[in-house]
């Protein structure tokens, strides 16, 4: 049997995600489990509602029904759709790490504040969050970068910096939407390594958006939208976290 085919527990499952905007239907009776320690790739033609579902699945922006259950270790499942506001912040600034192409970083920080601010807003006091926050991005390749201002790096090494802030907080679900979108083919080859040795290499999931067949490929799994609708969900046989290739 394939490694990849083997049973993991499912960390989300969400049951029947349905979103509308106005008479735009974005999701469609969606039924998809994450599983723990495990990649997934969400692709779709733009529209197709692949925003939609991974703010649905983060607890950003609930369906208008549906069900997403998250398993956390060491305490009982979770019904995400059931949380008042503040307790799902709470919920996601804990469990959940994000690498947005915008909004997360903060260009008038350094790039280790940016970081430590993700364990700030978690109330871990600043000088442990510093210190926590430099380990970080030591880690990701950006050793005496720490004071540099985001405009003072470039688009690989503000998403290494974006990673380090995603997974800092011991996050044990990472999303990323379109990680590598911005990015030269080396620079998203980097990226794409790192964000996969960070995440499925140290156990946790990663659940990714991407427009980019070469990049999915790298994923445990992927699964294509069209109009709100989850139309398969393929098994790649690409790269099992963790391990250089
Ligand atoms: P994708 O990420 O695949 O490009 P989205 O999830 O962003 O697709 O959007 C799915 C559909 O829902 C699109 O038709 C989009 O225009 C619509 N949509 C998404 N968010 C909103 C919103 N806040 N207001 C109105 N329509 C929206």
């Amino acid at each position: 049997m394939l490694e990849n085919s083997l049973p993991r527990p499912v960390v989300i499952a969400a049951r029947g995600l349905y979103r509308s905007f106005g008479s735009t239907v974005a999701l469609d009776n969606v039924d998809l489990d994450i599983h723990l320690g495990s990649s997934l790739a969400i692709m779709g033609p733009s529209g197709s509602g692949k925003s939609t579902l991974l703010h649905a699945l983060a607890g950003i922006d609930l369906p208008d029904a549906g069900r997403i259950t998250l398993n956390r270790s060491g305490s009982g499942p979770v019904q995400l759709e059931s949380l008042k506001d503040k307790a799902r912040s709470a919920l996601r600034r804990e469990a959940f790490g994000f690498v947005f192409q915008s909004g997360l970083l903060i260009p008038e920080l350094t790039a280790i504040e940016n970081v430590a601010m993700a364990l700030m807003i978690n109330s871990v006091p600043r000088a442990n969050a510093m210190d926590r926050a430099g380990r970080a991005l030591q880690q990701l390749g950006l050793a005496g970068m720490e004071d540099r201002r985001l405009g003072q790096l470039s688009g690989g090494q503000q998403q290494r910096v974006a990673i380090a802030r995603a997974q800092v907080t011991g996050a044990s679900v990472v999303f990323a939407d379109e990680p590598t979108g911005a990015l030269d083919s080396v620079t998203s080859e980097e990226v794409l390594e790192i964000l996969l040795e960070c995440t499925v290499g140290a156990g946790k999931s990663l659940v990714m958006v991407t427009h980019d067949r070469s990049v999915a490929a790298r994923c445990d799994r992927i699964v294509h939208l069209s109009d709100g609708r989850l139309v398969d969900g393929n098994v790649s046989h690409g790269r099992q976290g963790g391990v250089r290739s």
